[in-house]
């Protein structure tokens, strides 16, 4: 069984807003360069996979759009009725930070359609593993609150039409992008049946969420875990966080499958993020999940594109997951390890960062 690799050409047309970087335009805010939050990082990831030859030896293909009846698992109708309304109408924003042009709509139920057909593809047997190319992203988007680029929760919509059709129950989603995975955490807040894990860069985005005390609410409380972590933790601090924290939890959890919210924006040169990962951090955090899997789960994997806004540094980031991911000997070695080498934080700053994930642990366990 190879390696399911979800995208579509029309993802990457997703757009709309005036912005210049995060800020809206306006006042002293000159036009021009758009939100970060673009195409290229992933046209280029399919580039790069295509230049070095893994393309050829993953199952590459797109999926239909989830259906309205997917969407309403986890969105309610009204905001659907109103995304659709304004997509029909030539674009828009709602909630915050979330604009687009028209046939958004249509565009964001086709990103939560490859996360559904990923997911569908590992529980079926039809792969080994499976990763969707998702745009626009979705960990952040509330059932009724598009904001931080996404419209629609991608994750949560696979989730809930696995459940629905029986495929699996107990699911547990991993969440290493940069920033707090708030949307997933509220879906699944107070559900016993879904694991959600976050490992973030402590109040970066959304500076309210993502404290370590939100672990659950009701029957659901023990199944949100909140892994803030401190600006500057780098590649070795990642591993230990994952090694302490994520596995054991994990373990316990003993999911079905488990779910990977692979944002790249932990990356050493994001501009969102203040963190120190490197291609190979997502490499090993790749390998770590596989190892898990295959011990909890018969291997069932499955990842999902979110955050990462470096143009040039996320293809590498994300070519090393998926590398991993088919045990390829194919490779895109990172441009930046040798600086980013240099760039890694130093013994007493790993011991300081340490000392935090004793405390989680502590906290937690
Ligand atoms: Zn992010």
């Amino acid at each position: 069984m190879q390696t399911a690799f979800f995208h579509d050409e029309r993802c990457l047309w997703h757009g709309g807003g005036n912005y210049s970087f995060t800020l809206p335009v306006g006042g002293l805010v000159q036009p021009g360069g758009g939100l970060p939050e673009s195409p290229e990082t992933k046209r280029r990831l399919v580039n790069l996979l295509r230049v070095t030859g893994l393309m050829a030896l993953i199952d590459a293909g797109s999926a239909p759009a989830a259906s309205r009846q997917d969407l309403l698992r986890v969105h309610p109708a009204r905001y659907l009725d109103a995304f659709k309304a304004a997509s029909d109408a030539g674009g828009g924003e709602l909630g915050l930070r979330t604009p687009f042009g028209p046939g958004g709509y249509e565009i964001a139920a086709l990103s939560a359609g490859l996360a559904k057909a990923a997911l569908i593809a590992v529980l079926s047997g039809a792969a080994r593993n499976a990763y969707a190319l998702s745009r626009p992203p979705g960990h952040h988007c509330l059932p009724d609150f598009p904001n931080g680029f996404c419209l629609l929760n991608n994750i949560a919509i696979a989730v809930r039409a696995v459940q629905a059709a029986g495929l699996a129950q107990r699911i547990a989603v991993v969440d290493w992008d940069v920033h707090h995975g708030n949307g997933t955490e509220a879906v699944f807040l107070a559900d016993p049946d879904v694991l959600t894990i976050s490992l973030h860069q402590d109040r970066n985005y959304p500076m309210d969420t993502g404290a370590a005390e939100a672990r659950g609410n009701g029957a659901g409380h023990g199944a949100n875990l909140n892994i803030p972590l401190p600006p500057g933790t780098g590649h070795a601090s990642y591993l230990e966080a994952m090694e302490r924290l994520v596995l054991p939890a994990l373990t316990r959890f003993h999911p079905e499958v488990i779910i990977v919210a692979s944002g790249y924006d932990a990356s050493a040169v994001d501009p969102l993020g203040r963190m120190l990962a490197t291609a190979d951090t997502f490499r090993a955090m790749t390998a770590m999940m596989m190892t898990s899997a295959d011990t909890l789960c018969d291997g069932k994997l499955m990842l999902t594109h979110e955050g990462g806004y470096s143009e040039v540094h996320v293809p590498f980031c994300a070519h090393a997951v998926l590398e991993t991911l088919s045990a390829s000997a194919i490779t895109a070695p990172d441009p930046l390890a040798a600086t980013l080498a240099l760039r890694q934080p130093g013994p007493e700053w790993q011991a300081h960062v340490s000392a935090h994930i004793t405390r989680l642990a502590q906290y937690f366990y």
